[in-house]
């Protein structure tokens, strides 16, 4: 079974990698990287849109993965939610979009406020295509802790834990994501694919 993932996101890729025995294979080591215009609105629907983009590109005999995800906080109405990539702008780093939300924060006049992580999975291959979710719920502080992780995690505690996912350890993350939940979805879907 070959897996490709839809994603150039160094951070994604190496949580899909402790995920799965198979090796998934980044789609940028397959063909020239492009734009894909990310204008659905949903995460489900900007996951389909990047993994059918891929796979329209590849031969069938692969199966493309494709993640969406972001976080809300619902002080903030929801935000960044699926604009999480591109909250502090369009070319915006981890570092300024986690700086941006830590502002937003304290403009609200908060040092603490609940916030949750959503991923969206698409699977787009011969057979059809698939979509699981996952969430994983906690707080959002107003600094960064730590370095591990990615994205937001410096700034994220996860419900039931009192350190963020930048300080914690992989394995908290692996257990309990957004995107290890999704994943576990579509397990069933991938196995009954090697059939
Ligand atoms: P996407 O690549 O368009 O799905 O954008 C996802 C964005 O959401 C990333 O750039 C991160 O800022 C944020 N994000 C998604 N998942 C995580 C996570 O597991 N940890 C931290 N940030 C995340």
């Amino acid at each position: 079974m070959k897996i490709v993932l839809a994603t150039s996101n160094r951070g994604k890729i190496r949580e899909f990698n402790h995920f799965f025995d198979d090796e998934i294979i980044a789609y940028s080591d397959l063909i020239t990287p492009f734009e894909i215009i990310e204008d659905g609105e949903t995460f489900a629907q900007n996951a389909l849109l990047k993994a059918r983009a891929i796979s329209d590109k590849l031969s069938s005999e692969y199966i493309v993965l494709a993640d969406d995800s972001g976080i809300s906080v619902p002080l903030l109405g929801g935000a960044p939610g699926i604009y999480s990539a591109r909250f502090a702008g369009v070319d915006a780093s981890d570092g300024d979009n986690m700086r941006f939300l830590i502002e937003k924060l304290k403009e609200q006049g908060v040092t603490q406020t609940p916030a949750f992580y959503t991923a969206a999975i698409a699977l787009v291959c011969n057979e059809g295509e698939f979509v699981t979710h996952g969430w994983m719920h906690g707080d959002v502080i107003d600094e960064a802790r730590g370095e591990g992780g990615f994205g937001y995690d410096p700034m994220f505690i996860p419900l039931g834990f009192d350190k963020t996912l930048g300080e914690l350890d992989e394995a908290v993350k692996k257990e309990f994501s957004h995107r290890s939940k999704a994943l576990r979805l579509m397990q069933p879907i991938l196995e009954m694919m090697q059939k």
